[in-house]
């Protein structure tokens, strides 16, 4: 029998392609990533006028890493966690910016739970320079994947450099090549999977907004840093979240058709100074039109699959499900499958009784892929379910009466609640998918971010049955203060 160590794939080394290899490298695997980008840890430099770190970062968005997503990286490689909080910035929770020029704070969580914002490619980076720490581990850059063959398990790859083409094969493949995976466009083709494509109406358009000085001529936050700022605007809505360098990274949405009226960036003018005029003076217009300028809009795509499997193939992450972002869950349910998918991968490992030849045992991997493509899907509908309704909140609802009134019962429940605390703690997590649904009163925002041991569609249940009860308890008290008020009219 083949000693060598079993054969692994890894397409895409964004986030959920790295620790994907990470996870397979501690099981033993010889792993490969093919990345058709170029290494973003290449060296970069900071203009100093903006503070803003040129070249591959330019157009990175930040991203918001909940406690799921730390979870899941905990699971595959605690060492991890560290390099990543110092360079994040931890959201406390989010400051409304209202039209009338008034700003309100919303705590993320009463127990003082914070999100950590980080730039999507500084992330990568550093969980590249994990993977490639690993002996186990090799990337290769530049190189784009072009085709699974299913029967042969091989990759048809293509040194984008070299434009030289060949195949790798392999024991084991993931697909975690993003929104437009190339494995998924084969598996779709390969199996009966059923699978749904939706471009959102509204758009998005980055603007960076630049650190200023302070007295000494120290890099300052234009804004309050440890918040996530908000400008709901009816259709349209504008999001600010920090750097590590002060700066700040921001997102215009709107809807397609605001966008494809204006020929030029001036044409935005008008109405970002009607809607948004403390943001245009934070910036000033040169930068903004420069910023408008420069940066392309950009989709926002919902994809479904299911299954997610073919034999030892599988995706994940934005491969095989893409979300919109307003629940900030794309990231973090994408590492949540890494931990998942290496739990069950392990499990069956461990039950095969030979862990060395365990490449080689087809069929165990393949029915670990079952299991996690079965269990998983609910899970990852639910997600991309809640985090669609969520986009109402961005554009209207965080700065509605009924949002905060809603909010604070929810807050106070919860902190009458005798549950507070996670039944599982993310060593658990390590073995363990999820943990026993949690008794007590939990707010939604709290078990999607702050829970990993709820599962998506447990949360989304709890929440429509915790939903229903405040419903019904208002009705009862309109009803009483309206019973009341013709009682006493009944004596005048
Ligand atoms: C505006 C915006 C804001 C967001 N904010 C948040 C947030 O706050 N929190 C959150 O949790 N999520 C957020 N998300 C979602 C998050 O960005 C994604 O869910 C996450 O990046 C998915 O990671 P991934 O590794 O699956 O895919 P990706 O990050 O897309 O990585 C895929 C990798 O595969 C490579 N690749 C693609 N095709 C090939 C090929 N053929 N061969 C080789 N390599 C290939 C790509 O170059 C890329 O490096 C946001 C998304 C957007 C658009």
């Amino acid at each position: 029998m083949n000693s060598q160590p079993p054969k692994a794939v890894v397409v895409g080394s964004g986030p959920a392609g790295c620790l994907s290899a990470i996870s397979l490298a501690n099981l033993g695997w010889q792993v490969t990533i093919f990345e058709r980008r170029r290494d973003l840890r290449k060296p970069t430099h900071q203009n100093v006028e903006t503070g803003f770190t040129e070249t591959f970062r330019q157009r990175s968005i930040n991203l918001t890493l909940s406690a799921r997503g730390l979870a899941a990286i905990y699971a595959v490689d605690g060492s991890i966690v560290e390099p990543l909080m110092q360079q994040a910035v931890p959201l406390q929770g989010r400051i409304v910016h209202h039209s009338n020029g008034k700003t309100t704070k919303q705590y993320y969580d009463t127990g003082g739970e914070c999100l950590y914002c980080i730039e999507r490619d500084l992330l990568s980076a550093i969980l590249v320079e994990r993977a490639v720490s690993k002996e186990n581990i090799q990337v290769h850059f530049q190189h784009k994947v072009e085709s699974v063959d299913f029967e042969k398990n091989t990759l048809r790859v293509q040194n984008t450099v070299s434009a030289e083409g060949y195949a790798v094969n392999f024991d084991l493949c993931i697909g975690a090549d993003g929104s437009h995976s190339v494995v998924r466009r084969h598996l779709l083709a390969a199996t009966r999977m059923e699978y749904s494509q939706h471009y959102m109406s509204h758009e998005y358009v980055q603007i960076r907004v630049p650190h200023g000085l302070d007295g000494a001529g120290n890099p300052k936050s234009l804004l309050p840093a440890n918040y996530l700022h908000v400008w709901p605007r009816g259709d349209s809505s504008l999001v600010a979240m920090a750097n590590e360098n002060k700066g700040f990274n921001c997102a215009l949405f709107a809807p397609r058709s605001v966008f494809a009226t204006m020929k030029s960036p001036k044409d935005l003018l008008p109405w970002l100074k009607s809607d948004f005029p403390d943001f245009v003076s934070l910036l000033g217009t040169k930068q903004l039109l420069t910023e408008l300028q420069n940066n392309p809009r950009s989709q926002m795509i919902i994809t479904k699959a299911n299954p997610y499997n073919k034999g030892t193939v599988v995706i994940l992450g934005d491969a095989a499900h893409s979300i919109v972002p307003f629940d900030g869950q794309g990231l973090n349910s994408a590492l949540e499958d890494v931990r998942i998918l290496s739990i069950l991968l392990r499990r069956a490992q461990e039950a095969s009784g030979d862990a060395s030849h365990f490449g080689q045992n087809a069929t165990a991997i393949s029915r670990a892929f079952e299991e996690y493509s079965e269990g998983r899907h609910g899970d990852l509908v639910a997600i991309s379910e809640l985090s669609m309704n969520s986009h109402y909140n961005l554009r209207r609802g965080f700065a509605t009466l009924s949002y905060m009134i809603k909010k604070h019962i929810d807050n106070v429940l919860y902190a009458l609640s005798a549950q507070k605390n996670a039944n599982l703690t993310f060593s658990d997590l390590k073995e363990n998918i999820y943990g026993p649904l949690p008794s007590g009163w939990i707010p939604l925002y709290t078990m999607v971010s702050f829970r990993p041991d709820v599962g998506y569609c447990a949360a989304r249940k709890k929440a429509a049955s915790q939903e229903r009860l405040i419903e019904r308890v208002g009705m009862a008290l309109g009803l009483l203060v309206v019973g009341c008020a013709s009682w006493a009219l009944s004596f005048r």
